[in-house]
């Protein structure tokens, strides 16, 4: 079967108007008081969901057939996003988070129970060691642990790497040496230059497809962007040095060895593996 996979979304703040003004990226995305957290828990579980019915038929609409969520929130943003799929063909892999920046084993196995791993924000929002606990129990569980690095700001890549992510989002801020590592560690990288060039961020994705990162391509928050790869892609063949082969493989074919090879993992409705 085809795929097209959209690495990276936050379906859960489709239904944020950011309106016109020029963000930092912090004051906009970091927990837990940036607009976006402090928006989510003002909303109710109905328009949340609205939001995310709509970014659901945006990608139901570009052809997408999985996507890969950072789901807010805890349990119950998970919940949330179950509800929001109700009846869609597409397959949503979940990576919940803790619903605050501290290591709970039950919050964390209650969330291990109900999704595909869990998706943090970065290193220099949580206390390492707090970080560390909740990687290492996820890794035991064997279920995806990801999280963002270096994006508007360079961070520690070994301390990330220490975590044993499944896979990073980002390094747009990262130095080529840092992007060596990861190609050397074979770490796989999700990079989302659409939202990277709304804060003002060139990720240097030709240093990492030189370097030989395996790169898959996600959409980002959909309150900055629409969750619609085809224009992703087009974004990404218009601005960079890529060849339209090498976009193909970051939504095909290296998403499907991150996800299948690498992980083995078993997807939250108990099948395993990608089609
Ligand atoms: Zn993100």
């Amino acid at each position: 079967m085809e795929i097209l996979v959209n690495s990276h979304t936050h379906i859960g703040d489709a239904f944020i108007d950011i309106g016109d003004k020029n963000w930092k990226l912090d004051e906009l995305v970091a927990p837990p008081h940036g607009f976006k957290h402090e928006m989510m828990r003002k909303a109710s579980e109905g328009e949340i969901i609205e939001g995310m019915k709509k970014a659901i038929s945006v990608m139901e609409r570009c052809g997408t057939t999985h996507f890969i969520d950072f789901r807010e929130g805890g349990v119950e943003g998970i919940k949330i996003l179950k509800k929001a799929m109700g009846g869609s063909r597409l397959n949503a892999i979940i990576l919940g988070r803790p619903l605050e920046l501290r290591y709970d084993s039950e919050e964390v196995n209650g969330i291990l129970r109900i999704s595909d791993g869990i998706g943090v924000s970065s290193i220099s929002d949580w206390d390492y060691e707090e970080l560390k606990k909740v990687a290492d129990h996820v890794n035991k569980k064997k279920k995806i642990f990801a999280i963002h690095a270096s994006e508007a700001f360079r961070e520690d890549i070994d301390a990330v790497l220490d975590l044993k992510p499944s896979f990073l989002i980002h390094m747009s801020s990262a130095s080529r040496d840092d992007i060596e590592i990861v190609a050397d560690e074979n770490i796989p990288l999700v990079v989302c230059p659409r939202s990277n060039a709304f804060f003002g961020i060139r990720p240097d994705i030709e240093s990492m497809l030189e370097c030989g990162v395996s790169l898959l391509l996600g959409t980002d928050n959909a309150m900055i962007s629409p969750p619609d790869i085809v224009e992703e892609m087009k974004f990404l063949m218009e601005n960079f040095d890529v060849s339209r082969e090498q976009v193909g493989e970051m939504v095909t074919a290296n998403p499907r060895k991150c996800l299948n090879v690498s992980l083995g993992i078993q997807q939250s409705d108990g099948s395993k593996n990608m089609p």
